[in-house]
């Protein structure tokens, strides 16, 4: 009997294009004599539509019948069944931070990816930095505050970031991915301008320390005993790894695996599996990181469910590391369902 895949995509999130991408490259790549692939797509609004089941190839107007799909659902619509797995291919919130995560547990279902807590925590990267400075993990310095207090005393919550950091700084929201919102800001007029443009996105905002480093990406799977991929190295030509950079101008390199120490790649290793017991992440986790002149390594973000098109770093990690992209999407699956037999 085969296993029927419920392929969640496209989601009520500022990524939702991402997913859009990622979903079409998971569905040709199913092995369709193992899984039967029930495609769900949740538009911008949050509404679920359920069409019919995936047969062959897809290509981009089928993916719009998939989107175009009369019958809208209710969540509730998933109910427990013998041979049934949940893949949530969803970036950014409403998806990605935990919320579909819970309504997963409540319906005893197996899932694709990471818990409720490692994907809220993920998420939020106030509260994700927070965790890793507890655990030890180097990192840049960042300030974190709500919309409330931006709009009570923009001048305090100016002068506190300036005390604590120096230009240039990053000013994000901090909820989000891809990207999305995010801004660096020189001098404090454009200190002003990014956070504005940030508070656009979400209500939680955070500023970091500006580094000049490499970047460094790093793929981990396993559920209680995580596994490395090699490194990748990002080098965008851009000024950083902007939205566009990532999806639009395809003009970034990624080189896999990165040229780096034996010594460095051993410290990547231990401060992403570290990271990943920290967050209690389960599945997979891709974790960015910043690497100094100094050869200082600094963890910058996790991301609980990373890009995932074929040409997406964390699945070209992991054809570098031996598991190519149909044996990638076998290995998640498992996961999932092996979790979810070790909680119940
Ligand atoms: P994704 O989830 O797609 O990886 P994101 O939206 O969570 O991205 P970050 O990874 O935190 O965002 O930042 C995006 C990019 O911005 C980084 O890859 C890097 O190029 C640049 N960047 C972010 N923070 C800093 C920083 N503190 N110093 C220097 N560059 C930074
Ligand atoms: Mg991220
Ligand atoms: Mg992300
Ligand atoms: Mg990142």
């Amino acid at each position: 009997m085969k296993t029927k895949i419920h392929l969640l995509f496209g989601g009520k999130s500022a990524e939702h294009k991402v997913s859009l991408q990622t979903a079409k490259a998971v569905m040709n790549a199913v092995d369709q004599t193992k899984y039967e692939v029930q495609p769900i797509y949740i538009d911008a609004t949050g509404t679920w539509h359920k069409g019919g089941l995936l047969e062959g190839k897809v290509d981009d107007a089928k993916l719009l019948e998939f989107k175009q799909a009369e019958q809208s659902v209710s969540p509730l619509t998933l109910t427990e069944k013998e041979n049934e797995v949940v893949f949530p291919l969803l970036h950014g919130p409403n998806g990605e931070d935990g919320t579909v995560q819970g309504l997963l547990e409540l319906l005893n279902l197996p899932y694709v990816g990471n818990g409720v807590l490692a994907s809220s925590a993920g998420m939020d990267k106030i509260a994700m930095k927070a965790i890793f400075a507890q655990a030890g993990l180097a990192q840049v310095g960042y300030v974190g505050f709500i919309r409330k207090e931006w709009e009570d005393n923009q001048q305090k919550v100016i002068s506190d970031i300036e005390e604590k950091l120096p230009y240039p700084c990053f000013v994000k929201p901090a909820n989000l991915g891809s990207s999305v919102g995010i801004n660096k800001a020189s001098d404090r007029n454009s200190l002003v301008e990014a956070i504005k443009e940030a508070l656009q996105y979400d209500r939680r905002i955070i500023v970091e320390e500006g580094v000049t480093a490499r970047e460094i990406e790093i793929g981990v799977i396993g559920n209680e005993e995580p596994e490395c991929s090699v490194v990748g190295e990002i080098v965008p030509k851009t000024e950083f790894y902007d939205y566009q950079s990532k999806y639009e101008d395809g003009d970034t390199a990624l080189i896999i695996p990165a040229d780096v120490s034996d010594n460095t790649y051993q410290k990547i290793q231990e401060m992403a599996v570290k990271a990943y017991k920290a967050l209690d992440c389960s599945g997979l986790a891709r974790m960015d990181f910043f690497l100094t002149e100094n050869n200082e390594i600094l963890i910058n973000e996790v991301n609980t469910m990373p890009g995932f098109t074929p040409v997406s770093m964390f699945p070209l990690l992991w054809a570098n590391s031996g598991l190519d992209y149909p044996a990638l999407i076998n290995k998640l699956v498992e996961l999932a369902l092996e979790r979810h037999e070790e909680k119940t």
